[in-house]
C-alpha cells in the first residue's frame, strides 16, 4: 500500500509507531526533582532552550528550594538570578505569585488537577500537560510548544496553528495513553530531524507519510 494514501487516523497512529521505534525512552531535557521544580522550570522554558533553563534553576533551587521560600523572596534577586532565561520580569512574577498561591492554598503541594494549575499566574495548558504527565502520570491533554505546532501542521495532523485547536485534533486522533508521551516524541524529532529552519527530509523517517516533504 502507498503510505501517502493512509487517511489521518492511520497515519497518526503509524507516526506514532514510527517515533516509538525512533525514541523509546522519550524524556524531557529539563532537569527536576519533583512536581514544584519541574512546574518552575517549565514555567522558565518559555522562549528559552531546556539548556539555559537547566544552568540557572541549580542556583533558583538552592536559594528558593520550595513555594513558600520563593513566595517570601526579594522580587529583585530572583529577577537577577532568571535573566538569562528572558522575559525575566513577567516570569519571577508568575512565579512568585504562583509560589504563594501553592503554599498557601495548596499547602505546599503542587494541584494535581488540570483546573487547579490553570489558576496559578502564568501556567497555561501547555505547561499544566507537562506537569500533569511529567510529575504525576496523568494524560489530561497533549502539551502544545513550538516544535508541536510546527510538526502538526507539516504532517497535516491539524489546518490550524491556534495551540487549542491542534491540541483537540491531536487529542482525536492519538490514543490518550499517548498523550504525554506526544510532547516529548515530537520535541525529540523536531531537534533532530524536522527543525524549523531547515528539515531534513532526505534523512526523514517519515518522509513518506509526510505531506509537506521536500524533494
Ligand atoms: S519529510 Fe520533511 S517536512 Fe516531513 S516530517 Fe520529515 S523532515 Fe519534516
Amino acid at each position: 500500500m502507498d503510505q501517502s494514501q493512509l487517511n489521518k487516523p492511520d497515519m497518526s497512529l503509524e507516526l506514532l509507531e514510527r517515533l516509538k521505534l525512533r525514541y523509546p525512552k522519550p524524556l524531557s531535557a529539563l532537569n527536576w526533582k519533583n512536581p514544584w521544580q519541574l512546574l518552575v522550570a517549565t514555567v522558565l522554558s518559555a522562549q528559552c532552550t531546556d539548556k539555559q533553563v537547566n544552568k540557572v534553576t541549580p542556583e533558583f533551587f538552592s536559594l528558593w528550594p520550595d513555594a513558600a521560600s520563593l513566595s517570601r523572596a526579594d522580587p529583585g534577586q530572583v529577577q537577577k538570578v532568571i535573566r538569562p532565561t528572558g522575559f525575566f520580569r513577567a516570569k519571577a512574577s508568575n512565579l512568585t505569585k504562583t509560589a504563594f498561591i501553592v503554599a498557601d492554598k495548596f499547602k505546599g503541594q503542587v494541584p494535581a488537577s488540570m483546573d487547579e494549575l490553570l489558576s496559578l499566574p502564568g501556567v497555561a495548558r501547555k505547561t499544566a500537560n507537562i506537569v500533569l504527565y511529567n510529575a504525576f502520570g496523568l494524560n489530561q491533554g497533549i502539551a502544545v510548544d513550538t516544535h508541536v505546532r510546527r510538526l502538526s501542521l507539516r504532517l497535516g495532523l491539524t489546518g490550524s496553528s491556534n495551540p487549542a485547536v491542534i491540541e483537540r485534533n491531536l487529542m482525536t486522533l492519538f490514543p490518550r495513553q499517548h498523550w504525554g508521551e506526544i510532547n516529548h516524541f515530537m520535541v525529540l524529532f523536531g531537534r533532530e530531524i524536522c527543525r524549523a529552519r531547515k528539515p531534513s527530509c532526505s534523512a526523514c523517517f517519515l518522509a513518506d507519510i509526510c505531506p509537506s516533504r521536500q524533494t
